[in-house]
């Protein structure tokens, strides 16, 4: 439940490093899987032939995957390109277990991380200006090929992230998802030090957007829906609590001074609505959670106060690789519930239900 300390890992870690490679060492052939194997189906524990990776793949001995919302794009066939059988998980950490050909920069036994960036073209426009994560042929780990939710997994070179040494590889998993959502679309919103800045939503995406924000000294307000969440947003590092429940949010922004960004991770399109007004001129609606309702947004104040609405996605392994490094730097932790692979039905349920506090993690 708490938040570790920075640093507390420490001595640990060689001991981890230890076990981890230990168990590599151990000559596996097969690879147990939870595999969604039609649209909507259940999680099925299936043993499949140890994949081999391929040019420029490495194959992960999986130790830890987050179990994320997005998740229910692939189990409930979201998406028109899915096909099954399909290996859910894109909040992987794991160690480099063996590299395909041509690739140079990863070696086995290198802890790595993958998330929902599975891989890009390079040719596309988008790639050709730099600009990987909208590439038009973008892989998505668990999505367009098998995820974590195995003991073993093929990710692309160009997908990986360097994990440090020092991260727990379950607390690490919701940061190559969660945690790289809210640290990126934070450090790309133009807020500075000092800002008021809003996190709405104190939950799997929240709570990290609570401790990013702070550690990136902003003048954090977390926004929840009734008063129980108010002491755990200010152990986070929130400087203040609205709730949301029993006042105007954006009202009480606007008592504030208003809003510079409002990271909206609710997953209400209603709610978000309502708090465009709590901005500053200028201010930023910034959106990460998914809704399947529409946004309505007025326009004179929009307009009259230069104020903008934003989407951001999640970002490439390097954004994860900073991600990782800030985390081990500030101890920014995800708090998780963990769950062992042979359970996923169980832990997909727990994740679903909104209750958990607040990621669900898969160990292998
Ligand atoms: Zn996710
Ligand atoms: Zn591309």
């Amino acid at each position: 439940m708490a938040v570790p300390k920075h640093g507390s890992k420490e001595v640990d870690s060689k001991t981890k490093r230890k076990a981890e490679e230990t168990s590599e060492e151990t000559m596996m052939t097969k690879n147990l899987v939870a595999q969604v194997g039609r649209k909507g189906g259940e999680f099925e524990l299936v043993e499949r032939e140890m994949p081999a990776p391929g040019a420029g793949e490495i194959r992960i001995k999986v130790l830890a995957c987050g179990v994320c919302h997005s998740d229910a794009a692939t189990k409930e066939g979201m998406f028109p390109f899915i096909t099954f059988p399909r290996v859910p998980g894109h909040e992987v950490a794991g160690i480099v277990d063996e590299v395909g050909p041509g690739v140079t920069q990863w070696k086995k036994g290198d802890r790595v991380g993958a998330g929902w960036h599975g891989g890009h073209c390079f040719v596309c426009e988008s790639c050709r200006r730099g600009d990987f994560v909208t590439c038009s042929n973008e892989q998505i780990n668990g999505v367009t090929r098998d995820g974590g939710y195995a003991q073993y997994m093929i990710a692309r070179h160009e997908a990986v992230a360097r994990m440090p040494e020092a991260l727990d590889a379950a607390e690490a998993g919701p940061l190559l998802c969660a945690g790289i959502t809210t640290f990126n679309a934070l450090r790309n919103s133009g807020a500075g030090p000092g800002d008021l800045v809003a996190v709405q939503g104190i939950g799997g995406l929240g709570h990290l957007g609570i401790q990013f924000g702070a550690k990136f000294g902003y003048r954090v307000v977390g926004i929840g829906r009734g008063p129980e969440n108010e002491v755990l947003a200010k152990k986070l590092g929130a400087a203040k609590y609205i709730d949301s429940a029993n006042t105007d949010a954006a009202q009480e922004l606007q008592k504030l001074g208003g809003a510079r960004v409002i990271l909206a991770t609710a997953p209400s399109a209603k709610a978000m609505s309502g708090l465009v007004s709590g901005l500053k001129p200028g201010g930023e609606l910034l959106t990460i959670g998914v809704s399947g309702e529409p946004l309505e947004v007025s326009l004179a104040p929009l307009i009259m106060g230069k104020r903008r609405v934003q989407g951001w996605p999640s970002g490439t392994a390097m954004d994860s690789e900073d991600t990782l490094r800030f985390a081990e730097m500030t101890g920014v932790r995800a708090m998780i519930e963990k769950y062992p692979l042979a359970k996923a039905n169980e832990a997909y349920a727990r994740m679903m239900s909104g209750k958990a506090e607040f990621r669900v993690v898969l160990t292998m």
